[in-house]
Formats: structure tokens, sequence, C-alpha cells
């Protein structure tokens, strides 16, 4: 049984992430969007600065941005991790690589494996049946699942990343967004920015000194089903708030839709579950744990979250009899407002 301080059933459909981030203080802040890793739009808001200082802060975001895809990215054949993917070594692991990798498997354990990035050969997997629009074959899953297992990466002392056995490969794509909107909210804090709010394609992280008497930062949760509007609102006097949604990215295959996110263990896509807001303090853990509880589902993923003081979360899921239903963790129901269904 769920065990939520609330539980309702959502009027039309399902739920989508949200994007939507306003935030309402006495004075406006400096706005500016960039684009990154492919197009992923970023908004960035902060208040306290002058022009000229909000600009240099911006491009010193980008800045770091560029670097940290380079690094990072699978889309790019010359990066480290595409590099590591390919076997080869790095004369030298940046730091921002170890501790990414080191995060990501601790949050591996601390999930039991619902959250692992070794889940790339099933991603491939998957775009090569779409491609061809074709189930995977058993063999195929076995091939497959034999090089997931985030067991088979260390990050030793010195930070280099080691794989236990040829074929492993890391995608960072379940963690990397929130990470990144963590690193802009450190610059703006940096560059004296006394509020802030970064939105990296939907992953938002807000910052504003504690204690003070300011108004709540407000993120919207989209409704993945319906037109995509508005279904609910999380107040937040900081931290972060991420939303890992089966809407936007999907392997369509004769006309079924099958999830971008991968049960780890089994190896199939995760069914059932439409979306997972999840709030905690930094977007790195918020981007993370909300794919791991998106593979947990409902029963699982509620569990986890109410025994972990630290992590809210918001679970749209398919009750099974046609409707949608919403779970919302005991410590989040005063902070969150359900609107009328759109
Ligand atoms: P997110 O949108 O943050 O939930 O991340 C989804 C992306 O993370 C997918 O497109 C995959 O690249 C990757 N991914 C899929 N399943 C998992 C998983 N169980 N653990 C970690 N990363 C995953
Ligand atoms: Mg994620």
């Amino acid at each position: 049984m769920l065990s939520p301080a609330l539980r309702m059933t959502a009027a039309s459909a399902v739920l989508l992430l949200a994007a939507a981030a306003s935030a309402f203080a006495a004075d406006t802040p400096r706005k500016a969007s960039l684009s990154a890793m492919g197009g992923i739009p970023i908004n960035i808001s902060a208040w306290g600065l002058d022009q000229e200082s909000f600009e240099t802060a911006v491009a010193e975001i980008g800045g770091r941005l560029e670097y940290l895809e380079a690094m990072i990215s699978t889309y790019r054949p010359d990066s480290d991790v595409s590099r590591l993917n390919r076997g080869e070594s790095l004369e030298r692991t940046p730091p921002e690589l170890s501790f990414l990798a080191f995060v990501a498997n601790w949050i591996a354990s601390e999930t039991g494996g619902a959250f692992d990035i070794t889940v790339k050969p099933l991603v491939e997997l998957w775009q090569s049946c779409a491609a061809e629009q074709r189930l995977p074959t058993d063999a195929e899953y076995q091939a497959a699942l034999a090089k997931v297992g985030y067991g088979g990466v260390s990050v030793l002392m010195d930070g280099t990343i080691s794989f236990a056995q040829p074929g492993i490969m890391l995608d960072f794509g379940g963690i990397a967004k929130g990470y990144f909107a963590d690193e802009a909210v450190d610059i703006l804090r940096a560059a004296g920015a006394t509020r802030c709010l970064v939105d990296v394609g939907g992953d938002i992280v807000t910052w504003q000194p504690d204690g003070e008497a300011v108004e709540p930062f407000r993120a919207g949760i989209r409704n993945p089903r319906g037109s995509g509007g508005v279904f609910a609102v999380i107040s937040l006097d900081g931290g972060a708030v991420v939303t890992s949604g089966n809407y936007e990215r999907y392997y369509e295959i004769d006309g079924q839709r099958y999830c971008h996110i991968f049960d780890p263990r089994s190896g199939r896509p995760v069914d059932g579950v439409l979306s997972v807001t999840l709030v905690t303090k930094s977007g790195i853990d918020a981007d993370a744990y909300a794919t791991a509880v998106f593979v947990m589902g409902p029963e699982v993923g509620g569990k986890f979250v109410e025994r972990n003081d630290d992590l809210e979360a918001v679970i749209v899921f398919d009750a099974g009899s046609g409707g949608l239903e919403v779970y919302v963790s005991p410590g989040l129901v005063e902070r969150f407002e359900l609107l009328e269904a759109d």
C-alpha cells in the first residue's frame, strides 16, 4: 500500500515536467537565456547584480557549461567520457568528472541500483531497435545487461575512473543537468547575487540567504498528457526541484511508446510512472534521485523518499484503472498547491 499523506486522482491525464518557474520578490531580477548541450534552454534570473556584473557572470556560466559539456557529452566523440567509453585511458581525469562519477555511484548504492550511470548499453540497444522498428530480443537484453552495473565502475583515490571489464560505458544524462544548474548558481553567488534561479532544461536550482523574510520561489509541475499546462505549484525557500518525465523523450516502436528511463536491474523501460518531481538541496542530487525514484515507482520510491529527510517528491503514476494518481510526500504537502485541471 502506498502511504502518502496526500493521494488523489488526477482529473485528466498525465503530468509533465515543470520548466515554468517563476519568482516573486520586491525587486525584479535580471534575466538571460543560453542554449547548451544540443539546444537545451538555460534560463538565468539573478537579483542584486548590476547589468555589467550580471553579463560577466552569464558569460562565465556559458564558458563553464561549454567546458563541462566538452568533458561529459556522449554526443561528442572527443569528450573525456566518450574516450573512456571507447576503452581509452585519460592522462588526467578532470576533478569534475571524478566528482560526478563518485556522486553517481554513491546514489546508485543508496538506491539499490535504481540509478546507474552504466545504463548506456541499454540506451544504445533501444536507440538501434527504435531505428529498426522492432523490440530487443532476449539475447540482446542479456548482452546489454552483462555490461550494466555501477559496481563495475571505480573512482580511485587519485580521481582515476576505472572499469572492471571492457564494454562498460558511462552516461551522465540522468544527473548532468542538475549539476550544471548547481554550477551556474555557484557562479551567480560568487558574483554577488542576493538571490537567483537557474533553470537548465527544466531542472531548477534556486538560492537566497537563509532566514530572511523573502517571497518563496514557485515552481510549476506540468501536466504531460493534457495540454502541457501547469497542474501544480511547489513553493521553495531555496534548493532544487527537478522533474523526470516520460513525455518529452521516448522510443516509439510500432505506435507504442517506451520510456527513455530504464530499470538497470531488468533492462526494461519503466512503465506506469509519468513523472517524478524531486525536491532537495542541490541540483545534482535532485536530478539523480528524480531518475532513481522514477525507476523505483510510487510504492518503493515513496517509502524511500519518506525515509530520507532531505528528499521530497511528487510522483504521478498510472493507477492501472485508467486514471492517474498523484503522490505527494508528507514533507511537501504544505508547499504543494494543486491547480485546476486544464
Ligand atoms: P532524467 O531525464 O534525468 O531522468 O535522465 C534520463 C536519462 O538518463 C536517459 O536519457 C538516459 O540517458 C539516462 N538513464 C536512463 N535510465 C537511467 C537510470 N536508471 N539511471 C541513470 N541514468 C539513466
Ligand atoms: Mg535525472
